[in-house]
């Protein structure tokens, strides 16, 4: 698949001086961090039903995420575009033949704290699914603490119109100055049916309408799936199942749970690319096959976005970022229309 680590590498590149002051927004945004203290979960794998146990550590800035299976070698597979061996269900990596899969929904929690440098040990090669959302992350992830480290980060900033047309399978991306996402999901055969989520995705807006959000799947699908050796580890406490009037197992946290979750593996898919990325992201009936191939299409057209750097934005600037403060002042960027 594609090999691009350059990319990953210049994303974290050290080398320029670290802010002076630790906890403004600019700080947070372009500066590496990673977590403060070793911290630990354990459960099955949803596809593979193996009970995995895992561990992540702080890491070195530049060292980027990396997932280490300690019962293969300690082989190591970074979480980066180039590691991708599977879309199928899933999102898994690989290196040789060794894997690591269902990696999405730690990688949100990763994505939207910020940590940049991490290294995930796992003894399976599966990451736990636990209730099948983000949100058991996420609270694992702010209790091991976030800190801030002396080197810079860059975001890619999209800076002209990127469409993908898959037929039925649709996504666009355009400059934006934050990550806004604007998914639409249209299952047939079951009560899901047509959902719209529209949300600027922010700490805020991520821990409260997307991390918990959990995967979900239609009960036509489910032995399909498990007959195909996927899906192994699926249950009523990780998965929702829908038949044609509703949700057959659990009460829905979002009457749009699905689509929520959708968008929840946007994010984890994106931070495949190794760095935050700010842009409007229109997608239709996606899927981690189209969230791969939007980044794919990024590396293959580099006139399409552009670094940003924490040094080159002037001071006024330094203020909370949200979608009612158009950055005007970014390369390349308009401000949004309301
Ligand atoms: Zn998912």
């Amino acid at each position: 698949m594609l090999n691009h680590r350059s990319m990953a590498k210049r994303a974290n590149g050290t080398g320029r001086s670290p802010y002076q002051r630790p906890n403004d927004t600019r700080d947070r945004l372009f500066r590496q961090q990673t977590i403060r203290r070793p911290t630990a979960i354990s459960g099955v794998g949803i596809h593979t039903g193996r009970e995995t146990n895992l561990r992540i550590l702080p890491a070195p800035p530049g060292a980027g995420i990396c997932f280490r299976r300690t019962d293969a070698g300690n082989i190591e597979v970074p979480a980066d575009l180039g590691s991708v061996s599977s879309l199928e269900l899933a999102t898994t990596l690989g290196r040789d033949d060794v894997t690591v899969s269902t990696v999405e929904h730690l990688l949100a929690a990763v994505y939207i704290l910020g940590l940049d440098n991490l290294v995930v040990e796992m003894d399976g090669p599966e990451v736990p699914i636990l209730d099948g959302s983000a949100m058991p992350y996420l609270l694992l992830l702010q209790a091991a603490g976030v800190r801030p480290q002396n080197a810079n980060r860059q975001i890619l900033a999209i800076t002209s119109v990127v469409e993908i047309d898959r037929g039925d399978k649709w996504l666009r991306a355009s400059p934006y100055p934050g990550l806004r996402l604007d998914y639409t999901i249209d299952f047939e055969g079951c009560a899901v049916g047509r959902q719209r989520l529209q949300i600027d995705v922010d700490t805020r807006s991520f821990e409260r309408g997307l991390a918990p959000a959990r995967t979900f799947c239609r009960q036509m699908d489910v032995e399909q799936m498990q007959r195909a050796g996927l899906g192994l580890g699926g249950s009523v406490d990780n998965c929702i199942v829908f038949d044609e009037h509703g949700a057959v197992n659990t009460d829905l946290r979002f009457v749009d749970e699905p689509v929520r979750h959708k968008a929840l593996d946007a994010v984890g898919d994106f931070t495949l690319l190794g760095a935050p990325i700010w842009g409007h992201f229109e997608i239709l009936r996606g899927g981690h096959q189209l969230h791969y191939e939007l980044l794919g299409e990024l590396v293959a057209n580099p006139r399409s976005w552009t670094w940003m750097r924490g040094d080159e934005l002037p001071p006024q600037t330094d203020r909370p970022l949200g979608s009612d403060q158009p950055a005007t002042w970014l390369p390349g960027f308009a401000a949004p229309s309301p």
